[in-house]
């Protein structure tokens, strides 16, 4: 059984397949959402998690760690002033990375307890020991982070089958995978402290990020600051009263929440510092206080869309995510934005936890008529002899996937064998992209004597490791690649239409490639002959072997590829009686040593 998580900026969920259907669990407060909140006590007592941390928020903000998620996987030296400015420590680590709260923990340590209390709440309610999980990140983050977020699964004693992103992730659970034709969709994701807007194009049952983009710094918090200092002027109250503050910040968000489904409601603080308060508060308000926020969306929207080269009628489908889009106004402000009504969801926090749980589904055979499946949009291989690209995965192989091949060394001697690794559907390897090199030595071997097993393994992940192994010494050197999935369509498409344009050129340089090499091979090997063979040959036959030794080194000049060709075939030919000769004289010299002959 995999679990699927949605480990959010403020709020958290965890969940399983249960007799072929996503579900959510609760937590001990009974919410299937846990608050992304730690509070670290005095001493070295266990952290509190989720509700119970962040009811301790405003009492003790500096033990209290919340928004975790905006560090992990970061460099101390990347974070703005409002960043290291937190109501807790903020601190660059002796490795430039960042450690934070009054424990001075990595933001991975502080997400791995966050995973860790979802995962015994989730066995405490199933009995059971959950040890497989998938994670969402947003579609943005990029190597670091969701390698970061790898590891606090790890930490928290989780396998991590894989890092989904969060859009694809609402856009499995809307059952959007099952389209058989091209959808574009946008996921409108807005959280209680992001905003990210996402379009994803869905091929074949495969998507992808065509474009992201959002504000770090935008959400349903924005709104609640707003209504709460509306409050303040409204009631007059001293800035000095934390305790009456928070009560008022906690007044304020469960209001803005019934206006959510009615017009109006009742705010009521009884007796807060000595009095009782109360307000009529009708959604009008509330709106008028959140336009100028969500306006801050627009630019962002905007900027996806033409990023992905789309307007906003090119649309098909329109996923709101986040608990902000339950208000009225955000699904009206989207649906104009994109000219399409976006799809009705009743728990719009839950979708990305849903697909997590799906993807699970689909990883662990749970689900099987899904057709998420994410491929190689290109070719994956080495450069081998002659400059050539030697395939070792072909594009839109299912991942993840593991292959492997032996290589020889093409000279005498060689030390060590370069891995230059490339990605691309052309037929000599600098016509590819170059995704790295390495040396891998071994021992010096005659040609063709040294044997290099080349492993290429893509994880679920899409993060390509290539391995390679000298098989005499068992010696072997790992190196990631950047990921080999991540490329954009565009340019997928541009390697593809440069493959058939070239398609001729590309086939008869491959096979000049191959001739040349033949040639190379033949030249040494006649070259030795010559030299061992001297009693052997027959009169006039040395000078027929040069004359047609030096017609191949001619060919060769010429870059004439039938010249080289039929030269290649006539030098083999005028050799084959001398290496006959040389044969049995070989085999005459072995039997006499052992005393046969
Ligand atoms: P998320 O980060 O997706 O959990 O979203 C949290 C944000 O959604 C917070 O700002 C909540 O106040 C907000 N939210 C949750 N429920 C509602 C609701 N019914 N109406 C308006 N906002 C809500």
């Amino acid at each position: 059984m995999i679990a699927g998580i949605d480990l959010g900026t403020t709020n958290s969920l965890i969940g399983v397949m249960d007799s072929g259907f996503p579900v959510l669990l609760a937590g001990e407060n009974g919410s299937r959402l846990t608050p992304s909140v730690v509070h670290f006590p005095e001493g070295d007592a266990p952290p509190l998690v989720g509700a119970s941390a962040l009811r301790m928020r405003a009492l003790d903000p500096a033990r209290t760690v919340s928004s975790v998620k905006r560090y992990i996987g970061r460099r101390f030296g990347e974070l703005d002033a409002a960043e290291r400015s937190a109501p807790f420590a903020v601190e660059r680590a002796r490795d430039g990375g960042i450690l934070i709260g009054p424990r001075r923990l990595s933001p991975e340590q502080v997400s791995a307890i966050l995973l860790g209390k979802l995962r015994s709440d989730a066995e405490c309610t199933l009995g059971i020991e959950m040890r497989r999980a998938v994670i969402t990140v947003p579609a943005y983050f990029n190597d670091a982070r969701r390698q970061a977020t790898k590891e606090a699964g790890r930490l928290a004693g989780f396998d991590v089958e894989r890092i989904l992103n969060e859009p694809t992730a609402a856009a499995l659970a809307h059952g959007l995978d099952r389209g058989g034709e091209r959808r574009r969709v946008a996921v409108f994701d807005l959280g209680g402290g992001t905003f990210d807007i996402s379009i994803l194009e869905l091929h074949d049952g495969v998507f992808q990020v065509v474009s992201t983009n959002g504000d770090t710094r935008l959400g349903g918090d924005d709104i609640d600051a707003a209504l709460v200092s509306f409050l303040h002027s409204e009631w007059s109250v001293p800035h000095d009263d934390a305790l009456l503050l928070a009560r008022i910040r906690e007044a304020a968000i469960g209001a803005k929440h019934r206006l959510s489904d009615s017009q109006d409601t009742v705010l009521r603080l009884p007796f807060a510092s000595g009095t009782s308060r109360e307000m009529a508060l009708d959604r009008a308000v509330l709106e008028n206080l959140a336009r100028p926020i969500l306006a801050r969306a627009r630019p962002c929207c905007l900027r996806a869309l033409s990023d992905a080269g789309l307007a906003a009628g090119e649309i098909d489908d329109l996923l709101l995510v986040g608990g902000a889009t339950r208000m009225p106004m955000v699904r009206e402000f989207a649906r104009d934005l994109f000219g399409v009504d976006p799809l009705t969801d009743s728990n719009p926090d839950e979708s990305v936890a849903l697909g997590a749980v799906l993807q699970g589904g689909i990883l662990s055979g749970q689900v099987t008529n899904a057709l998420l499946l994410d491929v190689t949009p290109l070719s994956l291989g080495i450069e081998t002899f002659g400059g050539l690209m030697n395939v070792l995965i072909p594009r839109n192989t299912t991942i993840p996937v593991k292959a492997g091949e032996l290589f020889t060394n093409a000279v005498s001697g060689q030390s060590a064998m370069q891995i230059h690794v490339l990605q691309g559907e052309r037929e000599l390897a600098r016509d590819n992209w170059a995704l790295g090199r390495f040396d891998l030595p071994f021992v010096p071997a005659p040609k063709g004597g040294a044997r290099v097993g080349v492993q290429f393994e893509i994880d679920a992940d899409g993060i390509l490791r290539v391995l390679a192994r000298d098989t005499a010494t068992g010696l072997e050197k790992v190196v990631e690649m950047k990921s080999a999935v991540d490329v954009s369509d565009e340019a997928v498409e541009r390697m593809i239409s440069e493959s058939v344009e070239h398609a001729f050129e590309d086939v008869e340089a491959r096979r000049f490639a191959e001739t040349r090499q033949k040639s190379a091979d033949l030249l040494g090997a006649v070259r030795t002959a010559l030299t061992k063979a001297d009693a052997l040959l027959e009169p006039g036959e040395r000078d027929r072997i040069e004359v047609l030794a030096a017609r191949v080194g001619a060919a060769l000049a010429a870059e004439d590829a039938p010249a080289l060709a039929a030269a290649n075939l006539a030098l083999d030919e005028s050799t084959r009686d001398l290496a006959a000769r040389l044969l049995d004289q070989a085999m005459e010299t072995a039997l006499k040593r052992r005393g046969i002959l």
